[in-house]
């Protein structure tokens, strides 16, 4: 292996326990509210992580669970009420929802303030404009790993594979912002390859195992993988063939222990962004 590990678990870590502290001296407590509609397992084992997080960082969270069958319009109220209650500074609706609500309804409902998984159109513009703003955690947390290298990105080349509005075009924006020159391939992109030859940073956000393989990686590259997929043996793996682009990356982050735990961790730090912003207006 010649590539470094960027290990997501343990710069987690670090940055929760930052978390923990400015929560600790800031003078309220950031509160986050998290809703649930309906039964979804996966869903449920999503808001129990983190409410969980919440509490072992000091931070208050008020977790809200409903019937599938709730009305769109009590869920908007519901989210009204939040958007008014001074203890809670961050406002998260579990997705995917019942068909009977619109989800894009209900996340422009939630105060562009509170919105901490930054999946709103203002806050997508905000992102675009290059204000500041709260910014979608995936590919928030991607940037923090890359930063973790100490690599500066001003004039780099970046190749995001993947234009879904939660990760791959607000990571693209927030690379353009960090002064790379950004690619994004998708589907439609003829010759994906060549242009992750020409990286020096890729981010892999697909959903496809091995659509990064070895030959493709420029030698010295940051190598970042989103994915979350299952390979033939049922475990979990990326989009990146880990086994073998490790041995030409300049650094790679594992799947599982890359991506995944920063995921949670940059919602604790959207909530006290949040919270400490409320501190200054
Ligand atoms: P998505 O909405 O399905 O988007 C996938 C993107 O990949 C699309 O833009 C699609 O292009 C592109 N794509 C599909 N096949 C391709 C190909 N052969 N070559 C190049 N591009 C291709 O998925 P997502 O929500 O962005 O998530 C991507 C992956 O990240 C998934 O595995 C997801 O589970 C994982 N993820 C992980 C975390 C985490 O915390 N670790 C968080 C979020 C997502 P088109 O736009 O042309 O269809």
């Amino acid at each position: 292996m010649t590539a470094q590990l960027i290990d997501g678990v343990a710069l987690s870590k670090t940055l929760r326990g930052q978390v923990a502290e400015r929560a600790a001296r800031l003078g309220l407590k950031p509160g986050l509210a998290v809703i649930l509609v309906g039964d979804d397992p996966a869903s449920a084992v999503y808001v129990r992580n983190k409410v969980k997080a919440c509490h072992e960082h000091g931070l208050h969270s008020v977790f809200e669970k409903y019937e599938a069958t709730l009305p769109e319009a009590a869920l908007l109220a519901r989210i009204a009420a939040l958007n008014a209650d001074p203890a809670i500074h961050g406002i998260l609706v579990q997705m995917p929802l019942p068909r009977h609500i619109d989800a894009q309804k209900v996340i422009a409902a939630i105060a562009t303030e509170k919105d901490v998984d930054g999946f709103s159109v203002l806050s997508a513009g905000e992102l675009a404009s290059g204000l500041p703003g709260l910014r979608p955690c995936t590919p928030y947390g991607c940037m923090k790993l890359i930063e973790s290298t100490g690599v500066d990105l001003r004039g780099r080349h970046a190749v995001v594979i993947g234009r879904s509005n939660t990760v791959g075009k607000p990571m693209a924006l927030m690379l353009l912002q960090a002064n790379a020159t950004v690619t994004v391939c998708h589907s439609a992109t003829a010759d994906l390859a060549h242009h992750v030859r020409q990286a020096d940073v890729v981010v892999a956000a697909v959903g496809r195992r091995n659509t990064v393989t070895a030959g493709m990686v420029k030698p010295g590259a940051i190598v970042i993988d989103v994915g979350m997929n299952r390979n033939d043996e049922g475990k979990l793996c990326g989009d990146v063939d880990f086994a073998a682009v490790k041995d030409v990356a300049g650094w790679i982050t594992p799947v599982p222990g890359g991506v995944g735990p920063m995921t949670i961790t940059m919602l604790l730090v959207n909530t006290l962004e949040a919270a400490e912003r409320t501190l200054r207006r």
